[in-house]
């Protein structure tokens, strides 16, 4: 349903001009409910931890309405336990919900200023004063790092001087940011996890606005994946580096 919600939302994106779209809808589909005087029982069919990014509405994005997903918001999607212990509350509570997903987007700027910290140092002095904003871009860090690793680990150390490296990064730090907050999140809820509760990430493209991941053949792998273990991540970052995408960005 998120996948098929999804295709329509990106298809909206293809219309040209001042194209209008009226949908006819009741109050029930648009989940509020439709009995008057009383509150619609909150089942959810998934949660997703997704970022604080206003360009990033989940509901929409995947064409849900109210009460159709559990959506945790936080700039950079990073897993805190502010965002565990809301997780927790649905996983435990709400029967209806059959999916745990993290979904990340191109071009954050939480992301960003990981990258940014993270390739001129000096530039983190003035932001470590900032204590909460620090907390974000710490979480983040590594994911930045294993990205860098993994691109001078392929392409060779002179990347860093080719003009897409910047963008590569970013773009590539992401991806390895939503994954790592899915494995640690597929770790956490392990014992909910199985033939009723699934766990999946994705990373919504702010050009296409497809959820997906990039992939060796084509720019944007359309859906959501099971998140990658542990062990299985160093060849995940590296095939996050060789895909089209990102060697897109490289130029
Ligand atoms: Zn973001």
């Amino acid at each position: 349903m998120l996948h098929m919600g999804n295709s329509a939302f990106a298809e909206m994106g293809r219309a040209v001009g001042d194209h209008r779209y009226v949908i006819p809808i009741t109050a029930e589909e648009l989940g509020l409910g439709n009995r008057p005087g009383e509150a619609p029982a909150q089942e959810p069919m998934a949660v997703v931890l997704g970022c604080a990014d206003s360009r990033v509405p989940l509901e929409l994005v995947f064409s849900q309405s109210a009460n159709d997903l559990f959506a945790v918001r936080v700039a950079g999607n990073i897993l805190g336990s502010d965002c565990v212990g809301s997780m927790d509350y649905a996983v435990t509570h709400l029967p209806s919900v059959r999916l745990l997903a993290v979904v990340g987007h191109t071009g954050c700027g939480a992301v960003q200023a990981a990258v940014d910290a993270y390739i001129s140092p000096n530039a983190y002095l003035g932001l470590s004063a900032n204590l909460p904003l620090r907390r974000i871009v710490d979480t983040i860090v590594p994911a930045v790092h294993g990205a860098d690793v993994a691109l001078r680990g392929h392409y060779g150390p002179d990347v860093v001087l080719r003009s897409g490296y910047r963008a590569a990064l970013l773009d590539a730090a992401v991806v390895v940011n939503a994954a790592i907050a899915a494995d640690a999140m597929q770790r956490i809820f392990s014992e909910h996890l199985g033939e009723r509760l699934g766990a999946a990430f994705g990373v919504y493209d702010l050009t296409s606005r497809l959820v997906g991941l990039p992939d060796l053949q084509m720019d944007w792998r359309h859906g959501l994946f099971p998140p990658p273990e542990e062990q299985q991540m160093p060849e995940f970052v590296d095939a996050v580096v060789r895909s089209l995408h990102v060697r897109g960005l490289l130029g």
